[in-house]
């Protein structure tokens, strides 16, 4: 991945990334001149994290995800973020089947060979966030590889977008 020190979080990124924990402003900002991103989701509050489990896109109810903040959450600042690789042609890259056919079409390749690379990309993404967290001393999980082994192989449920911050309990 080409540097670009010309990548900037939109102002709405921006306001997502400062309701996250310092090691995630730290982590999203050294990626960021690497892998352009748009933050889409850090702090939640009860409202917004049942709805999002009611449309089954979040496994847990409040106050249990590490996106969730208040005093039932024992948390002010989000221990989760949600990243989506921003591409210069087709903006944000959510892996859709009307985006990717638009893609297969533009390179004329197989659909296949398209989610491939959408999957990539991610893999990328995350060994980026991995290096630039370690380097600061932080432990990241993503949500493309739950226990960091095997990736996709051993998990039911995929969550690409999703990073949050490991903390064992002697901190
Ligand atoms: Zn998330």
């Amino acid at each position: 991945m080409k540097k670009n020190t010309n990548n900037k979080f939109s102002n709405k990124s921006s306001s997502i990334l400062d309701t996250c924990c310092l090691e995630l402003v730290m982590t999203c900002t050294a990626v960021l001149p690497y892998c352009d991103i748009s933050v889409v989701s850090g702090a939640r509050g009860k409202t917004e994290q049942d709805n999002l489990f009611i449309d089954g896109k979040s496994e847990l109810t409040f106050p249990n995800s590490l996106h969730n903040v208040g005093d039932e959450a024992g948390r002010d600042l989000s221990d989760a973020v949600d990243v989506v690789i921003y591409h210069p042609v087709y903006g944000q890259l959510w892996g859709g089947d009307a985006q990717l056919c638009r893609i297969a079409d533009d390179f004329e390749v197989s659909l296949v060979r398209v989610r491939y690379w959408f999957y990539m990309q991610y893999a990328q993404l995350n060994m980026l966030m991995q290096v630039k967290a370690r380097t600061a001393g932080i432990e990241l999980r993503w949500g493309g590889d739950w226990n960091s082994e095997n990736g996709i192989l051993d998990q039911s449920f995929d969550d690409f977008y999703h990073w949050e911050v490991v903390r064992r309990c002697s901190q």
